[in-house]
């Protein structure tokens, strides 16, 4: 493998996954789907991360020709039973902000104590190769809490309200390089990464 398609349309991902695997596969040449602006955006129909890291990932290397990578992430909340998890992209509606997301999960978790915050980020990564052969499929999760309110400016999407107690801060209080020594995207690209190694 020479080159490797980020399959992913969400810009801030590909360039959480374009710092990752950069710095630790400097010869590898890195796309992602803005560089091919006619490929599709398969519909995330799966029922689970798997499934619709899966579709991502197949899709894109049926467009391309190229060994292609997609990753599938959620928060999971214990207060509203695991949600909104794999829904979590289309959590109040997919073309709502992020401002009115959080706003909503703060809501909803008003007077929930420390205890019953618990949260966590799962992710998925699914690796296909560009000959139609069988997709791998990798996953890692970063366990936090809901904070009460948000805080910091890094990081994206849910960052600010996930709160990570080993670090006393939110995963939007870190810098890119700190979010992906603990993040679950981290973690699961270092997996990814090792099984990277047997095929470049
Ligand atoms: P998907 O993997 O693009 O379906 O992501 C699910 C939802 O979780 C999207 O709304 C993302 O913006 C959000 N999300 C994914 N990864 C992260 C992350 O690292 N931090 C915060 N939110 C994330």
């Amino acid at each position: 493998m020479k080159r490797l398609v980020i399959a992913t349309h969400n810009a801030k991902k590909a360039g959480e996954m374009i710092q990752i695997l950069s710095a630790r596969f400097p010869e590898l040449e890195l796309k992602t789907l803005a560089d091919y602006p006619d490929a599709p955006e398969p519909e995330e129909t799966g029922d689970t991360y798997p499934e619709n890291a899966a579709i991502k990932s197949e899709s894109a290397a049926k467009f391309t020709g190229e060994w292609c990578v997609a990753d599938d992430a959620g928060l999971e909340i214990d207060h509203l039973g695991g949600g909104p998890g794999v829904h979590s992209k289309r959590f109040e509606g997919e073309d709502s902000s992020f401002e009115h997301k959080i706003n909503r999960i703060l809501e909803m978790l008003n007077g929930v104590p420390e205890e019953g915050r618990g949260a966590r980020f799962r992710c998925y990564v699914a690796l296909t190769p560009p000959d139609g052969g069988e997709t791998q499929i990798f996953n890692a999760v970063c366990e936090g809490r809901i904070a009460t309110e948000r805080s910091g400016r890094g990081g994206f999407g849910y960052d600010p309200i996930f709160f990570l107690p080993e670090r006393n801060c939110t995963m939007a209080d870190l810098t890119a390089e700190e979010k992906h020594l603990v993040s679950h995207r981290g973690k699961v690209l270092k997996a990814f990464g090792d099984h990277l190694t047997t095929l470049l």
